[in-house]
């Protein structure tokens, strides 16, 4: 048994800035990918999976999870993030399954659309995508949110997740699955992160409003909300440096959640056992009141 408030008390969210999307090897605190935990039992047996954002976070933890679950697994990440996505690809081998590496830039379009047809390519089909890239760069003032800023933003969290999809759907059997990552941000946006929380309002509706439309065709399309979580993204311009230490505190459990701690949400939606959930949101944020 385990008592949410005292696990990861070894764990502390530092006041540290990276450059760039930051990487997990640069949390001087590692996160907790499952990498020691995650035990699979089968749950996507020869099932082949897309990941965006499955590098480091949130989405490296989900590539270990589905890997041990019996999956094969692409990753797309940004070149930079090389040495993240090297690490995964092991894991997911360590697991006897095939890791596809596919870095790019998500707010190139015709970079969404590779991706699938690259995965199609290499694992002989697709029938999970995680729709997980992101990018949140705090502003305190929107004089100072940039017109680039703002369409950066949307054209990584939201034009991706449309173009990929769109991508996606021709290859996609019935009994697929689609996911994507929005946030606590949605719902509780925080004043410094205007662009970036709407992105993740957008991606809620899109999904509920897709979901239907896929619904009559066997594809599930679900959405994942996490609330703070220690990773990269958020040392690398997420959040202002010095408010780090205090990442997650404001939640009921007290403390910043861990990418294991979000990875069976997405085996959950992403398995049969979830069959009947659809155009549902799965809250992961220690305890934060949501509507
Ligand atoms: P992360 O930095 O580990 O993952 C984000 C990934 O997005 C990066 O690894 C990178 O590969 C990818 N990415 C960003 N811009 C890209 C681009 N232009 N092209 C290609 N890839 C790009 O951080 P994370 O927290 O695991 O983030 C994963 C998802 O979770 C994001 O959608 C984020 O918004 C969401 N989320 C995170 C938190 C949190 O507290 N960490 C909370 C709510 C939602
Ligand atoms: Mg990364």
């Amino acid at each position: 048994m385990v008592d949410p408030t005292k696990l990861y008390a070894d764990i502390d969210p530092q006041a540290i800035s990276q450059d760039g999307p930051g990487l997990d090897s640069g949390l001087r605190d590692k996160a907790d990918l499952g990498e020691d935990s995650y035990r699979g039992s089968g749950r996507l047996a020869g099932r082949k999976a897309l990941i965006t954002g499955g590098d480091s976070g949130i989405g490296a933890a989900t590539a270990i999870a589905f890997a041990r679950e019996g999956a094969d697994v692409a990753l797309s990440y940004l070149p930079e993030e090389q040495s993240d996505a090297d690490r995964i690809r092991g894991l997911i081998e360590d697991a006897g399954r095939t890791a596809v590496l596919l870095p790019g830039d998500l707010t190139d379009r015709a970079y969404c659309a590779d991706i699938v047809t690259q995965t199609v390519e290499a694992l002989g089909g697709l029938d999970i995508l995680v729709c997980n890239g992101g990018k949140q760069q705090h502003v305190e003032k929107l004089e100072d949110l940039t017109v680039e800023q703002f369409e950066e933003t949307f054209a990584t969290n939201v034009d991706a997740l449309f173009l990929t999809v769109k991508a996606a759907l021709p290859h996609l059997p019935a009994g697929s699955s689609i996911i994507a990552t929005s946030s606590i941000q949605a719902y509780q946006p925080s004043e410094n992160l205007v662009d970036y929380a709407s992105t993740k309002a957008t991606i809620n509706t899109f999904c509920k409003g897709l979901a239907q439309q896929l619904a009559p065709r066997g594809i599930r399309v679900n959405v994942v909300a996490p609330g703070p979580i220690w990773t990269p993204l958020q040392t690398a311009g997420g959040q202002p440096t010095e408010e780090l230490p205090e990442f997650g505190e404001q939640t009921p459990l007290g403390r910043a959640g861990q990418p294991a701690e979000l990875a069976p949400a997405y085996v959950f939606l992403a398995s049969g056992e979830s069959s009947y959930v659809i155009g549902e949101t799965l809250h992961v944020n220690g305890g934060m009141p949501t509507p």
